[in-house]
C-alpha cells in the first residue's frame, strides 16, 4: 500500500509575515488528518518561520529546488545541505525551473541523486507542454524525462522517490488533465521505465502524484485512479481551502 501524498508548492508567493499568516490557518485542519503525508513548500526566505510553526504537527516541509553541488562559489544557489538542515523534501524539475531557468533532465539527475544522499525526498517533476501533447509526444517525453531523471539513482533509494507528473498544458491554466488520462500516463510513462530502472517492487512502491490545476473540486477524481497516489498542488495550496484537498487524498 501506497501512502498517499499531498504537497502544496507556493511558487514565488508569500512574504514571510504572509506564509505565517497562511500556515496558522491550515496546520490545525491540515495536520488532523492520518493516512496521508502531507508537505509545504513555501519559497526559501519562509523556510525558517515555517519550519518552526510546523514542529511537532506532522505536516513536513520542502523546498522547491537546490543545487547539486556540495558548497562553493555558486552565487545564488542553496546547497542539499542547507535544504537538509530545514526541509525533508525537495521539489525538483519543476516545468517551471525547466521553462524559465534553462534546467536540463541531466541536471534534474544531479539534483536528485545529491538529494537522495542528503536523505532528502525529491519530488521529481516530469510532463509534456502543450505542443509536445499536441504532436503525440507525451508518451516519448515523459518516459524520457523518468529515464534520464533517475538514471545512476541507486536501486535502494529509489523507493523513497516521489515523482509528478505535470503536463505543462496544466499548471496554472484551469484545465486539469482528466483523472483517466493522467492515469495512463502514469502507468504507461512512469512505472513503466521505473520497473526497467529498478525492477517491478520498486516501480510499485514509489508514490506517483499528479499535478496540474488540481482544486478541491477536482480533487477526488484524481485520488480515485489506482496509478495516482496524491497530488502536487500549485495555486490551490495558497488557499486555507488545500485542506479540502488533503482530506480527499485520505483513504
Ligand atoms: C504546480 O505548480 O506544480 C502546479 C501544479 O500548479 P497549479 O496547481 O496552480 O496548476
Amino acid at each position: 500500500m501506497r501512502k498517499p501524498f499531498v504537497a502544496g508548492n507556493w511558487k514565488m508567493n508569500k512574504t514571510v509575515a504572509e506564509a505565517r499568516q497562511l500556515v496558522a490557518e491550515m496546520a490545525p485542519g491540515l495536520g488532523s488528518f492520518q493516512g496521508v503525508e502531507t508537505v509545504l513548500c513555501p519559497p526559501f526566505p519562509a523556510l525558517v518561520a515555517v519550519s518552526a510553526m510546523l514542529a511537532g504537527t506532522g505536516i513536513g516541509l520542502g523546498a522547491q529546488n537546490m543545487y547539486w553541488e556540495e558548497s562553493g562559489a555558486y552565487t545564488g544557489e542553496v546547497s542539499p545541505a542547507m535544504v537538509a538542515e530545514l526541509c525533508g523534501y525537495v521539489i525538483l524539475g519543476h516545468s517551471e525551473r525547466r521553462t524559465y531557468f534553462g534546467e536540463t533532465d541531466r541536471g534534474v539527475n544531479r539534483k536528485t541523486v545529491a538529494a537522495l544522499a542528503h536523505h532528502l525526498v525529491p519530488i521529481v517533476c516530469v510532463g509534456e507542454t502543450l505542443a509536445e501533447n499536441a504532436a503525440g509526444e507525451t508518451a516519448q517525453v515523459v518516459t524520457r524525462q523518468v529515464r534520464e531523471g533517475l538514471q545512476g539513482v541507486d536501486g535502494a533509494e529509489a523507493s523513497r522517490l516521489v515523482i509528478a507528473y505535470e503536463p505543462v498544458w496544466a499548471i496554472g491554466t484551469g484545465k486539469a488533465a482528466t483523472g483517466q488520462g493522467a492515469n495512463e500516463v502514469v502507468r504507461e510513462c512512469i512505472r513503466k521505465p521505473l520497473a526497467e530502472l529498478f525492477g517491478g517492487s520498486t516501480a510499485q512502491a514509489v508514490r506517483v502524484l499528479y499535478g496540474g490545476s488540481v482544486t478541491p473540486a477536482n480533487a477526488a477524481e484524481f485520488f480515485g485512479q489506482p496509478e495516482i497516489d496524491g497530488a502536487l498542488v500549485g495555486g490551490a495550496s495558497l488557499k486555507p481551502d488545500f485542506v479540502k484537498i488533503v482530506q480527499a487524498a485520505v483513504k
